[in-house]
């Protein structure tokens, strides 16, 4: 098959294009929009046409899929997918009303330290074809489960071969040869594990929170991975108020993650900014904890994301569906609004403009629901409804109807 081979898919019941009129605080082109019974042709790994289906152009290869809907592949711009080990009992015994205190983070970190980089490469390219089928066609992968120079710098290494969307999380917790010391760690951070992890990451990020990172720790970590070259991304306001969302304003951060106990002031931070509030209800379902507002940000004019948060601890889920019902029955999103921060809010919070929409020139990654709307995604929530995948134009999962 050449790579110049065209393929028209058509008989499709919606075309998610999120090509409409600008949405957000950021004035971009690109709200949420959709075409009806509708057309599209791929060449060369883009997008070349969309249209009505009664007009589209001749191709080499013709798909017929018979009224399902077509949408652009999901981005999930916040995962945690370079570890070993698994922590179901510290899960179960939470949703049993037993506080369990394993240690957290740090049993994972143990574990991921033992692993030999095969199965930290079997587990990692496990869950990145998890997310594939389910219609993920771009993911982040973070480190943060090594805390070493020798063990993020591999962890990174690992998640290279997976995404091009890398982030340095050496700053995810203080592990705990440094309790004594977190300064310290603060230093190795900024300094010999960044030198060693810049080569492999495309950003850096923090978990700015009670018990982990304050705000000026934060501000170091964001400022020397921007001076090594990484982009700003900030764990910030997840598990009370704080001040992560003005550290990740302040710093230019791409994204403010978690956004879950946000002040008025976070919120006209998140508005007078380009700073994306990526929303991550898999985190609030595993830990029971409330849902972000997202209606509140939305109102006010902030560009909100979704993403899975995917970790062994508290969102041990892959799927973005999952996180569109989530967000569109317990956080005030409409349909269109959940399907547009899984796609085009990725892709806002990964400053990426070749993704999460499906206009003329836009990378083929797509998906087909074996649904007749994107609405279905939260009407039929726990179904798996992705049939195919495009990714850069071909058929990497699921199948044809
Ligand atoms: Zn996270």
């Amino acid at each position: 098959m050449s790579a110049q081979e065209s393929t028209l898919i058509t008989g499709i019941s919606e075309l998610v294009t999120n090509d409409g009129e600008p949405v957000t605080n950021d004035g971009q082109p690109g709200g949420f929009a959709a075409l009806t019974d509708a057309a599209l042709v791929i060449a060369d790994g883009t997008v070349a046409w969309t249209g009505p289906a009664s007009r589209a152009p001749a191709a080499d290869t013709v798909v017929e899929v018979s009224g399902r809907a077509v949408l652009p592949g999901f981005a999930d711009s916040h995962a945690h997918l370079v570890f070993a080990g698994e922590r179901s009992a510290e899960f179960a015994a939470r949703m049993a009303g037993r506080p369990y205190r394993a240690g957290g983070i740090l049993v994972t970190v143990q574990a991921t330290r033992a692993a030999p980089d095969v199965v930290l490469r079997a587990n990692l390219r496990r869950l990145a074809a998890e997310m594939l089928r389910q219609g993920t066609t771009t993911f982040e992968c973070k480190s943060g489960y090594g805390l070493t120079v020798p063990d993020e710098a591999r962890g990174l290494a690992l998640a290279a071969e997976v995404t091009p969307e890398v982030t340095y999380l050496g700053a995810h917790v203080v592990p705990p040869e440094f309790a004594a010391d977190p300064a310290g760690y603060v230093d190795l951070v900024c300094g010999p594990m960044l030198a060693a992890c810049a080569p492999s990451a495309r950003w850096v990020d923090v978990f700015c929170e009670d018990g982990a990172f304050g705000a000026d720790e934060a501000a170091a970590v964001l400022a020397a991975g921007r001076a090594a070259g990484l982009g700003a991304r900030v764990h910030a306001n997840q598990l009370g108020p704080g001040p992560g969302v003005r550290v990740a304003a302040e710093a230019g951060a791409a994204s403010a993650d978690h956004c879950t106990f946000l002040t008025d002031a976070d919120v006209d931070a998140l508005t007078s900014t380009p700073v994306v509030a990526t929303l991550l209800p898999g985190a609030e379902f595993g830990t029971r904890q409330p849902f972000p507002d997202a209606r509140r940000l939305l109102d006010a004019g902030a560009t909100v994301a979704l993403a899975t948060d995917c970790n062994p601890g508290s969102s041990f889920t892959s799927s973005m569906p999952f996180c569109i019902a989530l967000a569109v029955r317990e956080m005030g999103m409409t349909t269109e609004e959940a399907v547009w921060a899984a796609t085009a809010g990725g892709a806002r919070a990964l400053r990426r403009t070749d993704i999460g929409h499906l206009g003329p020139g836009a990378r083929a990654a797509l998906i087909l629901l074996d649904a007749p709307s994107h609405a279905y995604l939260a009407y039929r929530p726990g179904v798996p409804q992705v049939a195919a995948v495009w990714q850069a134009g071909r058929l990497v999962a699921g199948s044809l109807p």
